[in-house]
């Protein structure tokens, strides 16, 4: 499925469209890649040269495209759900593990640097969390009112934040783990390869953040 120009003039959201593109057309070229992860699924570069497609393979309307492409974004935020239960759940696991291990004669927690780092994680989680349910409530919001036109800014900013925290967190916790953050029994390392691997997913974490920027400055009419 790929989106594109199909009006040389006006913005990308005016002047795309969304075609099927059969794999098996002359000028397709896919070339997969091997990804670190591979619960994903795959990943690969598609090379269209000079392709052509009827207009049976058009989807939706003629430079209407960005409408499907929007609805994509909106449904990313059960992808960031399952992300902040995860780091959840790997944040308790860090919290036992603190209290259990002992160094220096106390146990981890009882470090303040360690327990600082703990309460960081906590916020950060609480603070995405809280942006997530906003974000959600907005998407229903805007969705079930007659002039829905899309939720930018509430999605680019949760996604954005999200990437943030999750890379914030992975550092934090290697820290906490210390010299057993690699080990397999642990869940922080199988945690980093997914997160490294979603870092540029639903666009690149820089265009998350202009998105953003651009969406709240037209949405709430304020200086960012
Ligand atoms: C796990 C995963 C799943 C994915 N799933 C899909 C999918 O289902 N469908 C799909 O179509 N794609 C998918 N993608 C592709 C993803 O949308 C792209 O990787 C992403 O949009 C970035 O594009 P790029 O890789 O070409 O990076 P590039 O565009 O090459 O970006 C490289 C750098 O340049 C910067 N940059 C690029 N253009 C600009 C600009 N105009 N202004 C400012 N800075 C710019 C970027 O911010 C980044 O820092 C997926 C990617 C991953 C990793």
């Amino acid at each position: 499925m790929v989106a594109v120009r199909t009006n040389p003039e006006g913005p990308v959201s005016e002047a795309m469209s969304f075609f099927w593109i059969p794999p098996n057309l002359p000028g397709v070229t896919i070339t997969p890649h091997q990804m670190l992860a591979t619960d994903l699924g795959g990943n690969c570069q598609i090379y269209l040269n000079n392709v052509k497609v009827s207009e049976d393979y058009l989807l939706g309307e003629i430079n209407k495209g960005f409408s499907i492409i929007k609805s994509f974004f909106d449904s990313h935020l059960p992808g960031i759900a399952g992300l902040v239960g995860t780091m959840r759940r790997i944040y308790e696991h860090m919290r036992e593990y603190a209290k259990q291990r002992r160094a220096g004669g106390k146990s981890l927690i009882e470090h303040p640097n360690v327990a600082l780092k703990l309460g960081e994680i906590a916020t950060d989680l609480e603070a995405l969390r809280n942006l997530m349910y906003r974000a959600a409530w907005e998407i229903d919001v805007a969705q079930s009112s007659y002039n829905y036109k899309h939720n930018l800014f509430w999605y680019s900013a949760a996604y954005a934040f999200l990437k943030k925290i999750s890379w914030h967190f992975c550092n934090l916790a290697t820290d906490i783990y210390g010299g057993m953050s690699a080990a397999k029994e642990l869940p922080l390392g199988e945690f980093m390869k997914h997160i490294f691997y979603v870092r540029a997913a639903g666009l690149t974490f820089d265009i998350n953040r202009l998105i953003a920027c651009r969406d709240y400055e037209g949405r709430y009419q304020k200086g960012v």
